[in-house]
């Protein structure tokens, strides 16, 4: 690595990033406005709903602090290439601040400012007791290997330790679009690396693998958040009337298209499908979207499945599952083996590609639609073609605020609009979850390792099952298990409990306001943040 000609390669890199931010720019959709500016507007139409003093709304709504800064990494192929990053800490009223980081050559300083603006409203919006960060870096993922991607997660979190930006009572970074375990994983290795003496270095970051000190239900929380929201808000009769919900209450029988099988929106579908019992009519992801016309709709396991094989695209989906199926019913007729007998031995459901623009998706008709991953996907051009019932915002900001005055109009004029679930409260299953997983790492101690262990008659009942089948378990196993039945139990119920409550403020004050959810939501938690900065006075 001696003779590298350092300025001319970072400026190439540079170069890159530069294009890509501008080819960003150029293709949004959201040329009405940006992100930030979008944040920052339905701020304040919700300021209007509270009694808060303009000077006070003021020192809310600003972005306390914002890092930027340009590390090197050293490419497998020796050159070295200059990358740009970003962590956004919108507000201190409550410590640590909190948010993920997101990889993605989109990511930009209005990016990450909106979008730590919207954690601390979201985590006001559920009580969780964080003031709102996010960080970004500007690379496009797919073009790194493991190593290079290590490098630079690792180099990451080094500038965030140099600049005070990362520890369990400062900044606590968790996954987001384009980050998951893994990341964390070195993250949390990195920091430790320098805090060998501070007793809770493992709190750092969440969202970790469990071995390293994650929780139980973290991956999946985001996504099982959204079903809870959806069902919560679609229980209740007089949602259902003041937006002219189709089909009515509940959400079994509902047609779903999902945009984005990222982690949230995998897990939002299977949630939607598994325990709600809608049918997932649609899937959207980068090169096209599936379109099921069978009763039993896409089974999301299978499209990620198809996807992880692929390398993200959806495109061989139907060749594919044809042939599995054709594969199965062959082995039936042949008399069957054990594995052909539990294979569906229909022929294959009808499902179709479409390849192309994956933003029609947003736009077929379906009862519930959930943008699921980046955003400003429904924007003011788009919305007056949106057919859904419900929006229900799985992503952080999937709905521009010309889009989300575009309904509002039609609200005016008497048309059916659709039901927007807010991202402050739909998606904050995610960050709840992560409030629980820094809780179980300052306390040292695993959930429900100090209470009873699962009642005898339960345990034996599953190791009998167990070992009917075969299965011997050693008493580490058995261990195991029940720790996990604990965790699991308890993530559970409390992020259930956590959504039902959210929900419930936020349409209590949608309905004491005249407001749709999302100013209702906006303006819960500003004053909420008004009372801690008002309780707290000013420094000095
Ligand atoms: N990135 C997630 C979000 O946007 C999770 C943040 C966290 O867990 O801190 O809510």
């Amino acid at each position: 690595v001696t003779n590298h000609d350092i300025p001319s390669s970072t400026e190439r890199a540079a170069a890159t990033v530069r294009e890509a931010l501008r080819g960003h720019k150029a293709q949004s959709p959201m040329r009405e406005m940006t992100f930030l500016e979008s944040v920052d507007r339905f701020f304040d139409d919700a300021a209007k709903l509270t009694h808060v003093s303009p000077a006070l709304l003021g020192h809310i709504k600003e972005c306390n602090t914002l890092l930027e800064f340009t590390f090197p990494i050293l490419r497998s192929n020796g050159q070295i290439e200059l990358i740009r990053a970003y962590r956004a800490q919108h507000s201190h009223h409550r410590l640590p601040t909190k948010g993920g980081i997101r990889y993605d050559v989109r990511v930009s300083e209005d990016e990450v400012k909106a979008l730590a603006a919207l954690m601390t409203f979201k985590c006001a919006t559920v009580d969780v007791p964080f003031g709102g960060a996010k960080g970004g870096v500007v690379i496009d993922r797919t073009k790194y290997n493991d190593v290079e991607l290590e490098r630079i997660t690792r180099r990451f979190t080094v500038e965030l330790i140099r600049r005070n930006a990362i520890g369990p009572s400062l900044d606590v970074p968790a996954p987001d679009y384009g980050t998951g375990q893994r990341e964390m994983g070195w993250m949390k290795d990195t920091y430790e690396a320098f805090h060998q003496k501070d007793i809770d270095r493992i709190a750092c970051v969440t969202g970790k693998p469990i071995n390293l000190g994650g929780i139980r239900g973290r991956e999946s929380a985001t996504g099982l958040g959204v079903y809870y929201g959806v069902r919560e808000f679609l229980a209740r009769p007089d949602v259902v009337q003041a937006y002219s919900i189709r089909k009515g209450a509940g959400v079994a029988g509902k047609d779903v298209v999902v945009q984005g099988l990222g982690n949230v929106g995998f897990w939002a579908a299977k949630f939607m499908r598994d325990m709600g019992q809608a049918r997932i009519v649609a899937i959207a992801e980068r090169d096209g979207y599936l379109v099921s016309r069978s009763d039993e709709g896409l089974d999301p396991t299978q499209v990620k499945r198809h996807l992880a094989a692929t390398g993200g695209e959806l495109r061989g989906y139907v060749e594919h599952r044809q042939a599995e199926v054709g594969v199965a019913t062959a082995a039936a007729a042949m008399g069957g083996s054990t594995t052909a007998t539990t294979t569906t031995t229909d022929t294959v459901a009808p499902v179709e590609f479409v390849p192309g623009n994956p933003a029609e998706a947003l736009e077929l008709d379906c009862d519930i639609l959930i943008p699921a991953a980046l955003e400003g996907v429904i924007h003011a051009g788009n919305a007056p073609r949106i057919r859904a019932s419900v929006i229900a915002e799985a992503a952080n900001g999937p709905v521009t605020y010309g889009a989300d005055a575009h309904f509002r109009t039609q609200r005016q004029l008497g048309v059916d609009r659709p039901l927007i679930i807010p991202d402050l409260v739909l998606n904050a299953g995610g960050v709840t979850v992560s409030y629980f997983e820094w809780v179980k790492n300052l306390g040292h101690l695993r959930f429900g390792r100090m209470t009873r262990r699962i009642e005898e008659k339960t345990m034996r009942a599953v190791v009998d099952v167990l070992e009917r089948h075969g299965v011997k378990l050693a008493a580490r196993d058995l261990l195991d298990l029940q720790a996990g039945a604990d965790e699991t139990a308890l993530v559970r119920s409390g992020l259930e409990d956590t959504m039902c409550t959210a929900v419930e403020e936020t349409w209590t004050a949608a309905k004491q306001s005249g407001c749709d959810p999302r100013l209702a939501a906006y303006s819960n938690s500003i004053r909420k943040i008004a009372e801690d900065y008002g309780t707290s006075g000013i420094f000095p």
